[in-house]
């Protein structure tokens, strides 16, 4: 494993999708399709966070190092791009919340019977729980869907 711990990001509002797949991938992604402009400039300056933007005039208005500009179309080509210029498919990181970046902490079984679907209980045994907004994972959800991704993603970029 690499020492060098993955950059944290904020990605912009052209980046939803690819945001929340970076989560998915354990990788600290802030969006919000409400911050404007100025804003993401000042949390990235402040959070130390890459700024992945579509947006040329953006780009070019971050100081050196604290942008990049995605050139891909697709959400599923950009998030190979990010993976890449990055380096992100050799860190193995815990996924977080693809709705809102909290991290996933496990949570036993017994304690999610209310909280799933019965069939996702009676066919699962692991869960997460988001530290923040409290949605649960199980593997059988885009948790298994997202390996499968990166495992994809590392077999081309290898
Ligand atoms: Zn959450």
């Amino acid at each position: 494993m690499t020492s060098v711990p993955p950059p944290r990001f904020a990605a912009d509002v052209m980046l939803g999708k690819t945001a929340k797949w970076l989560r998915m991938l354990g990788v600290d992604t802030f969006y919000d399709n409400k911050a404007n402009d100025a804003d993401l400039q000042t949390l990235c300056l402040r959070e130390v966070r890459v700024l992945l933007t579509k947006d040329v005039a953006l780009h070019a208005a971050m100081p050196a190092g604290t942008s990049r500009l995605v050139e891909a179309v697709h959400p599923r080509e950009q998030l190979r791009e990010i993976v890449s210029a990055f380096h992100l498919d050799r860190s193995a990181l815990p996924p977080r919340c693809s709705l809102c970046n909290g991290e996933l902490a496990a949570i036993e079984k017994e304690m999610v019977g209310e909280l799933v679907p019965p069939y996702v209980f009676r066919t699962q045994d692991l869960f997460q729980r988001c530290s923040q907004c409290h949605k649960i994972y199980w593997q059988g959800t885009h948790l298994g869907k997202i390996n499968k991704f990166i495992e994809n993603i590392r077999k081309f970029s290898g």
